[in-house]
């Protein structure tokens, strides 16, 4: 099942850089096995997989040991600060950064590690309140100031869209992230690294790489429906 859901996946990825122009190195796919137990990631890894998504400091802690070393773990779920402390040297990219407490969490727990982070400002573009992320006319004069955080790499921006029966209904939404990621990149603050616009999930990726996604987070359509009964 594994492996005929990754190669459906891949297939719809480059369609739709075909279509939108783009080249399929553009477009990183970030597999997200939240939940999911680690014989089905290393199922995924004799698959080829090596780019993992997770939304829980527990469960990266838990897998990091569990997986081999050249897996690259991507945070992608709420971040605590007190929790910062036991994944910083796990991860490869924080995606959820929302708050200039976690940044200067981030900041503080790199400089005792002699570690800078690459992480993404979440954006809660669609502004439902159920969800964490900045809004979007915050995320400029955020970016400034997380920029003057030596430890604190900014590498993009980040957002969940809102669950919709047809994605065209979210595409306005990575259009307007992908204006702001934009805006951000031409301020070039950080000498160009900004390069990484995180969007699409397993029920709207296709329409998020037209509008210029460089990172998918593909969770169900790759590993199947989550159980969280079985939690
Ligand atoms: C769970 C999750 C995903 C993947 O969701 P699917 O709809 O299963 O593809 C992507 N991004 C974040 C932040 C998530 O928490």
């Amino acid at each position: 099942m594994l492996k005929e859901n990754l190669a459906t996946v891949e297939e719809k990825i480059q369609n739709a850089c075909i279509r939108a122009g783009r080249n399929r190195d553009e477009v990183t796919l970030i597999s997200v096995s939240k939940t999911k137990p680690v014989s089905m990631l290393m199922e995924a890894y004799d698959l080829g997989v090596r780019v993992f998504g997770e939304n829980k400091v527990q469960e990266i802690r838990d897998k990091y040991e569990a997986m081999p070393k050249d897996v690259e773990w991507h945070m992608i779920g709420h971040l605590q600060t007190n929790k910062v402390k036991y994944i910083l040297d796990k991860v490869k990219l924080i995606h959820s950064v929302d708050s200039e407490k976690l940044a200067e969490t981030i900041e503080k727990e790199g400089e005792k590690r002699n570690l800078i982070s690459d992480i993404l400002i979440e954006v809660n573009v669609a502004q439902e309140t159920s969800k964490f992320g900045l809004k979007t006319e915050d995320v400029l004069p955020f970016y400034e100031k997380v920029c003057a955080l030596p430890h604190v790499n900014v590498r993009g921006l980040m957002t969940i869209a809102p669950f919709v029966e047809n994605p065209e209904n979210n595409r306005s939404i990575f259009a307007d992230l992908h204006k702001l990621y934009v805006d951000i990149k031409r301020k070039n603050i950080d000498n160009g690294t900004v390069s990484i616009l995180s969007m699409g999930m397993t029920n709207d990726y296709e329409v998020a790489i037209e509008e210029g996604a460089t990172m998918v987070r593909i969770g169900t359509g790759i590993f199947g429906a989550r159980d969280y009964g079985l939690q």
